[in-house]
């Protein structure tokens, strides 16, 4: 019959308190329920059951920005938008993330004119630029993928303070 210590080290797993937290934090992403233009459909079509974003605990998409950690830029940014969409975020608690899907949220796409944002960046800090016009529900998944990796690294915090636009969005422009 085993001692103690036998018992022991078959039925623990040992870990650093950061790498459980990020783990707990990767396994659970709530995004922001928020859709710009057509790129939401594909972001829709992902939560469908044919991609089943469920898969990553991420399917609780949250009507409130209190409650979301990932706020998913689906679509061009018009000027009108912009200071609302700052909000929003301002509005989420830390620690969260923005992913930029589509060629209009990163760059204007298209769209190079007076009325849209050129690149979301401008207004929040993006995490991940997912490129397409519009990226199909795999390119996000594979976004969300390397933002995982991110959030499990632990690296986000200290390129959170590096990369925070300037506060014009937020005052009003
Ligand atoms: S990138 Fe393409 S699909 Fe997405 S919002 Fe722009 S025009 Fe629409």
């Amino acid at each position: 019959m085993g001692g103690v210590s036998d018992t022991l080290g078959a039925n623990f797993v040992t870990t650093k308190l950061d790498r459980l937290v990020n783990w707990s934090r990767r396994s659970s992403l709530w995004p922001m329920t928020f859709g710009l233009a057509c790129c939401a459909i594909e972001m829709i079509g992902t939560t469908m059951p044919r991609h089943d974003l469920a898969r990553f605990g991420m399917e609780a998409f949250r009507s409130s920005p209190r409650q979301a950690d990932l706020m998913i830029v689906s679509g061009r940014v018009s000027q009108k938008m912009a200071p609302v969409l700052r909000q929003i975020y301002d509005q989420m608690t830390e620690p969260k993330w923005v992913i930029s899907m589509g060629a209009c949220a990163s760059s204007g796409g298209v769209f190079n004119n007076y009325a849209l944002v050129q690149g979301v960046d401008q207004i929040v800090p993006v995490d991940i630029y997912v490129p397409g016009c519009p990226p199909r529900p795999e390119m996000l998944i594979d976004g969300i993928m390397l933002l995982h990796e991110r959030i499990l690294s632990g690296d986000y915090t200290a390129k959170r303070v590096a990369d925070e636009p300037l506060d014009a969005v937020s005052a009003g422009v």
